[in-house]
């Protein structure tokens, strides 16, 4: 019955659009209000839509239907549908969702995007009472929930229970027999997890804060006005929170054509690649090289610096320990190496190959691999979003032009925030932020800046890289600004020796002359924890003196952010054999 129900709607809903067409295209007077019969039209259709949604069970994703497993793949960039990408895509994107409510004449704040900006401006703004809209096209949870930040922490948390399996012998531990990947297992895990945390980032979450949901591409249509759906909406302010997507180099001969793998796919792997090789050697380079080297792999990261984090003049010697522990967990870095062409020789199938073939050049080099993952950086989804009818400033790759206060430099209804914005660190905790800062300057007039924001960044590879500020002399030289660098070893540090990692360091940068923190590097076991401590510092202008009269418990590896306080004051306290 219910079947019935929804294929008698879908035939009004074709009857009512044909006559819709065939009216409008014989009547003059009705093509004067033709834009706005459309809109109601499109209203209904939704109105339609969802009667129709309510009724039937097809706005359900479910496991084991072919048509759905398509669509998921196809649409969605998501598989295998199983039963936690069902749970998944039934909290992040339902299928033929249209919101219960009724939309607002004019919204005080219209997110277009479903990542952590979208959600938090608009769920914030609801929730103090805002007339709310968030526009999501793919995936609500953005990059961050569904390719990002949870997949592969939840791929390093495996992977490091490989790490500490294999060392059990040096705890006295000792496994008999075979120790083996489950690789299809851990990537099952994976999906449960994400899938665990998805309701956070799920439609009906948004709807129960208050924000209205619609679900489909937005495009500006003029400085205040969008269209999703065939439908206007209104706003006072709008936020861009439309965010990114891998960048591929388009010099590579061959890599075009090529069945190369982004995080956009990676993490729907259901086979381990034997080989692996990893374009670039950034943050999201480094934890799948180590992470899948531990899970089997053999990974090559292909670096066209000269070393780790050269470009963005990041510590010589945390890099240095980075590579070097990476090296012993397996992974071999090219570094100066430049990719000269790739060529396929085999194509994924369902049957023989469940994974490509693919020879790649470099210098001297032949490297065959199963998956190549490109990772060469991040370009801001700015294109096809409208910008230009909105009189948005906006810059190819780079993003949305925005001023201090996070607003469009060129329509002041406009705000962007987290990886579409220009010139601010692609980070969740920053889309977060920035978020709550524009819901503020717009809907508070208040008048938050971004140049106050101190933002911690971590490479979540074993041992942890975790930077803030200038977090190198030589980032310090590149600013004009003069320093001094107060360093703590982890070699002498207790809690690092017993847990047997005692390799790296925290190295604090003060102004020269004074206590004022610029910026920290720390590389440790759990360094993205201990770098609050220096951010918290920073942001309230603590000094490092008041770090080392800070009492740290022992024994903790924090203690060496203390040490860098302790050997300030050391510094500076007077001497007894001096008059
Ligand atoms: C592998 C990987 C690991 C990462 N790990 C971490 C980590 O550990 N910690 C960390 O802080 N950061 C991490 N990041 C970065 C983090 O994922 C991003 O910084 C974050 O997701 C950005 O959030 P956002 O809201 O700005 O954009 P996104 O999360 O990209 O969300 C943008 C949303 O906008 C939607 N959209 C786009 N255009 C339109 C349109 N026209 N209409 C409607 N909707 C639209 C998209 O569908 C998407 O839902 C990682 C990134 C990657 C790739």
């Amino acid at each position: 019955m219910f079947k019935m129900n929804s294929r008698l709607t879908l035939l009004i809903l074709g009857i009512v659009s044909i006559s819709f067409s065939v009216f409008s295209k014989y009547s003059t007077a009705f093509n004067n209000d033709r834009r706005i019969i459309e809109q109601r039209l499109a209203t209904y259709s939704q109105r339609l839509l969802l009667i129709r949604t309510k009724m039937t069970s097809s706005s359900e994703w479910t496991q084991n239907d072919t048509d759905h497993a398509e669509e998921a793949r196809k649409k969605l960039g998501i598989w295998p549908l199983d039963e936690y990408n069902v749970k998944l895509l039934n909290e992040v994107h339902p299928r033929d969702y249209v919101s219960e409510k009724e939309p607002y004449t004019e919204y005080d704040l219209i997110a277009i995007g479903a990542g952590a900006g979208g959600l938090v401006s608009s769920k914030q703004s609801a929730r103090r009472g805002a007339k709310s809209a968030m526009i999501s096209e793919a995936l609500a949870g953005g990059d961050c929930l569904n390719v990002g930040c949870v997949p592969s922490k939840a791929l390093i948390r495996s992977a490091r229970a490989v790490s500490q399996v294999r060392k059990a012998g040096e705890f006295g531990i000792i496994i008999k027999g075979e120790v083996v990947v489950d690789f299809p297992k851990v990537m099952e895990r994976l999906r449960q997890k994400r899938a665990a945390i998805a309701p956070a980032d799920g439609h009906s979450g948004t709807e129960s804060a208050g924000t209205h949901v619609y679900q489909g591409r937005a495009r500006l249509t003029g400085p205040n006005t969008l269209e999703v759906n065939g439908q206007t909406l209104k706003f006072k302010n709008c936020i861009l929170a439309t965010g990114g997507r891998p960048f591929i180099p388009n010099v590579i001969p061959g890599l075009k054509e090529a069945p190369y793998t982004t995080n956009e796919e990676l993490f729907n792997l259901v086979v381990l690649p034997p080989r692996m090789v990893i374009l670039g050697a950034g943050v999201v380079a480094l934890e799948m090289a180590q992470s899948f080297a531990l899970l089997g792999s053999k990974v090559t990261v292909i670096n066209r610096s000269s070393r780790l984090f050269e470009s963005k003049a990041g510590d010589p010697e945390a890099a240095k320990i980075i590579q070097t522990e990476l090296e012993k967990d397996g992974v071999t870095f090219l570094s100066k190496a430049k990719v000269e062409n790739v060529e396929t020789l085999v194509e994924a199938d369902n049957d023989q190959h469940p994974l490509p073939l693919m020879k790649i050049k470099v210098a001297d080099q032949t490297l065959e691999c199963e998956c190549l993952l490109i990772a060469t950086g991040r370009m801001a989804n700015v294109e096809n979003c409208g910008l230009e009818t909105g009189g948005v400033e906006f810059q190819i790759g780079k993003g949305v032009v925005v001023d201090d206060y996070a607003r469009s430099i060129s329509n002041p209804n406009v705000y962007a925030v987290g990886d579409c914005c220009a010139g601010v660190p692609r980070l969740t905790h920053m889309s977060g932020e920035m978020a709550k800062l524009v819901v503020q300057n717009s809907l508070a007039n208040d008048d938050w800046k971004l140049s106050s924001l101190v933002v911690p960044a971590v490479a979540y590879t074993e041992p942890e890289f975790a930077t803030v500020g200038i977090s190198s002399e030589g980032q310090a030289e590149i600013e004009g600004v003069k320093c001094e660098v107060y360093r703590a070893g982890l070699e002498h540090n207790d809690r690092a020796i017993l847990e047997n990692s005692n390799v790296g360091f925290c190295k604090i940068i003060v102004k020269k002359g004074s206590d004022e923190i610029l910026g920290a590097t720390i590389v440790a076991e759990r360094a993205g924890e201990m770098i609050n401590e220096v951010s918290l510092a920073m942001k309230n202008n603590i000094g490092l003196y008041a770090i080392g009269r800070n009492i740290h418990p022992y024994p903790t590896t924090g203690e060496a952010v203390m040490g860098c306080g302790i050997q300030y004051i050391n510094k500076h306290l007077p001497r007894f054999d001096e008059n």
